[in-house]
């Protein structure tokens, strides 16, 4: 297993942005944290350190926990890739889709346990009995019997999910089930993703949150976007006053590299373009390909200096997501087969993964240029590429889905599609939200609050205080 450092963040930090009522309750919290916790180490065990939801989120919430004088610990999973191409399968039931259609046997049910058993050795070389271990994700789910033996308390956490069950996710859970219904709590970030069997008193209801503070969401001005994004050949400014430096996660600077030939398919976004973008993993659920066909056979109603840039990870580097270099070629082949002229207001993406303070600094200059941001995913866990373009006061165009839902309220703090499949609804919300200036200032300012009131971190830490203390007592 891989222990991935993390840096202590001051709750002050954090504190400084709230209202002093709340900032007094945060600060109160941590004393209680302080006391329930004592000596005890908090360990997070997940897939991946970089590269999706769950990672940007521990980046941030165990440097506050650190911060907050609680010994937190981050350890990443060791798979190999037939396990990682299990676990992307269960990752996909869980949302209700075959995924790569493959089976859920006894055999798959031997790989998974091999590969975990072996992380288990390692896991039991460190956990104390009375330690406090969260297991995130399908990844982890068969560490739970394993860690209980240890004396710990274990808390299973599940980002994914979808509001319904169907054929697909009953067996997800099938499968999941006899290992995680042992654990002392099973969190979820909606109460529709918790199959039916989870007892209520062990279920809890924890939303993900975003950390102001990162390369990915600091405030950044107008001339240092501009910077960033010439810099890294994305979008074509003929020259800029802005600064290059960001603020790495261990508070060292760092300075955006010279890059060429991040855009897989397409040129360099014209400077005067008005830029719709979606950010995500190359996962066939965010539905990439999909915003690029709406896009494409709808852009005769779309302003003509409207353009589209798809951006995601360098595929080689997130290693627990086998699927992103096929969705990625297959966004390339429908990009290639395009029109000269709409072809040339269709960009692809692909960041590097190698510095990863880099690439959220580059997610954040390309958020804040953005003139609309969409996530029309067909399933979505939680959604933080809506919640961080959110923070930046952009108007965000998303499908009515999963935890999209509780960010959004439509037509008040960005703009929902009810069918994510219906691709001229689709065009049509985009073309009003680029026609219509007034209304994306007054929906990006209204999701800029709805973010500060229910997603940031001081909400999320209280409520792991409050899980906390329910597990050792
Ligand atoms: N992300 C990133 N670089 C990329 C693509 C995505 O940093 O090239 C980040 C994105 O900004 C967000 C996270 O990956 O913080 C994705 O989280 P989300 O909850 O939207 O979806 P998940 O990937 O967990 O399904």
């Amino acid at each position: 297993m891989l222990a991935v450092h993390i840096d202590a963040t001051p709750l002050e930090r954090l504190g400084a942005l709230l209202e002093p009522d709340r900032a007094e309750r945060l600060r109160r919290n941590a004393v209680r944290a302080r006391s329930v916790i004592g000596s005890r180490t908090v360990w997070n065990v997940n897939a991946t350190a970089t590269g999706g939801g769950v990672a940007e989120m521990l980046q941030a919430l165990l440097a506050y926990g650190r911060g907050a004088g609680i010994d937190t610990r981050w350890l990443v999973l060791d798979g190999t890739p037939e396990f990682f191409a299990l676990t992307k399968r269960i990752h996909n039931l869980l949302h209700g889709s075959p995924g790569d259609g493959g089976p859920l046997g006894e055999a798959e049910r031997a790989l998974y346990d091999a590969v975990l058993a072996e992380n288990l050795e390692s896991l039991r070389e460190v956990v104390q009995p009375g330690d406090l271990v969260l297991l995130h994700d399908p990844q982890t789910a068969g560490l739970v019997e394993g860690v209980l033996a240890t004396g710990a308390h274990v808390a299973w956490r599940c980002h994914v999910g979808r509001d319904d069950s169907n054929e697909q996710t009953d067996l997800a859970w099938s499968f999941l089930q006899p290992y995680v219904a042992p654990a002392h709590a099973l969190i979820f970030s909606r109460k529709t993703y918790a199959p039916s069997w989870v007892d209520p008193e062990l279920l809890w209801l924890i939303p993900p949150s975003l950390d102001p503070f990162t390369a990915k969401n600091a405030e950044l001005p107008t001339a240092d976007v501009q910077a960033t994004l010439r810099h890294a050949g994305l979008v074509g400014f003929p020259e800029d006053h802005g600064s290059l430096a960001f603020l790495r996660r261990d508070g060292e600077p760092g300075v955006v590299r010279r890059h060429e030939g991040l855009i897989a398919g397409g040129q360099e976004v014209p400077h005067d373009a008005r830029v719709v973008l979606q950010v995500s993993r190359w996962d066939r659920l965010k539905d990439m390909q999909g915003v690029l066909t709406g896009f494409v056979e709808h852009v005769d109603r779309l302003p003509d200096d409207a353009h589209l840039m798809l951006v995601g990870p360098d595929v080689s580097g997130v290693g627990d997501d086998p699927e992103g270099a096929e969705v990625l070629a297959e966004c390339l082949a429908v990009w290639e087969r395009l029109p000269v002229a709409t072809r040339r207001r269709v960009h692809l993406c692909s960041l590097p993964m190698d510095d990863i303070d880099e690439n959220a600094h580059l997610v954040n200059a390309l958020q804040r240029h953005a003139t609309v941001v969409v996530q029309k995913s067909l399933v979505e866990g939680f959604g933080l590429t809506v919640t961080e373009p959110m923070w930046k006061a952009r108007p965000v165009l998303a499908s009515r889905i999963g935890g999209i839902q509780d960010q959004i309220e439509d037509g008040e703090s960005g703009l929902l599609l009810a069918d994510p499949s219906d691709l001229d609804a689709f065009a049509g919300l985009l073309g009003t939200l680029l026609t219509d200036p007034e209304m994306s200032v007054r929906l990006g300012t209204a999701a800029r609050s709805r973010v500060k009131d229910r997603y940031l971190g001081d909400r999320h830490l209280i409520q792991y205080v409050d899980l906390f203390e329910a597990l050792t007592s």
